[in-house]
């Protein structure tokens, strides 16, 4: 169910046991081929799968867009909110599902950039209203185990405007995927320790916005190779993660 689509007597009628979902994503720069919603496409891709599975099950918010993207700032067409800012309206809005009466609520994030603030507002909260039970899902760490088996591209490949993002808007919109812009594997070195990506963390966190860690393409991963295929193989595990998830928050 999408809650901007019913009445208000609609709502009021759903079982409060039901998980209410937000998705946070993006609009920022990502690379020569992909447009600067695709954080927010990938996200929205996911819930109405997610949505279509579950049906009465779950209730799904409008997404919040634009978030934190500070760091892709030296690129244009990046929209970004300070944290202050984003932790304020994100906990209104959650304050506002739990008045109406909702004790099951998660973030759905589709954007490297929101996982630190994410976890703010979720502590945030939850501290603040013991009778509800809020969590945080990140798409590609939901379902990291199933994702290695998929990637190709090594260490590295996937990470920003990457593998695996390619992919997806090749499925989800093909027809706003450049192809002639796809760009080759694209990620600067830095320390061993400080070294990342969608995958597999890093021992600690070196700051280095967009700019130096793409060497100024705003890639960072290969995108060389992305397929729609891959990206249903991908929408396939990341949806059958969320969806348990979710299920698994109404018990
Ligand atoms: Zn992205």
């Amino acid at each position: 169910m999408k809650w901007q689509g019913m009445t208000s007597a609609e709502i009021a009628a759903v079982d409060r046991k039901t998980p209410v979902v937000l998705g946070i994503a993006a609009i920022e720069q990502h690379g020569p081929h992909l447009p600067v919603n695709t954080d927010a496409v990938i996200g929205q891709h996911f819930l109405e799968a997610v949505d279509a599975r579950l049906g009465p099950d779950v209730l799904i918010l409008p997404p919040v867009q634009v978030c934190c993207s500070e760091h892709h700032m030296d690129f244009v067409g990046t929209l970004t909110v300070r944290h202050e800012t984003l932790i304020a309206y994100v906990g209104d809005i959650l304050d506002s599902v739990a008045a109406h009466g909702f004790r099951t609520m998660m973030l759905f994030n589709s954007h490297g950039g929101n996982q630190a603030i994410g976890q703010v507002i979720l502590e945030r909260f939850g501290a603040r209203h013991p009778d509800c039970r809020i969590a945080l899902l990140t798409w590609w760490r939901a379902a990291g185990p199933e994702l290695a088996a998929i990637t190709e591209s090594g260490f590295g490949g996937v990470g920003h405007a990457c593998e695996f993002e390619t992919s997806l808007i090749m499925l989800a919109q093909p027809d706003a995927v450049r192809r002639d812009r796809i760009p080759r594997r694209s990620k600067v070195p830095t320390f061993e320790w400080a070294q990342f990506d969608m995958l597999v963390g890093a021992r600690g966190s070196l700051y280095r916005g967009m700019k130096e860690q793409s060497g100024g393409t705003g890639v960072v991963g290969d995108p060389s190779f992305a397929s729609a295929e891959k990206g249903e193989r991908i929408t396939a595990t990341v949806v059958d993660t969320t969806a348990a998830i979710i299920r698994s928050l109404r018990q």
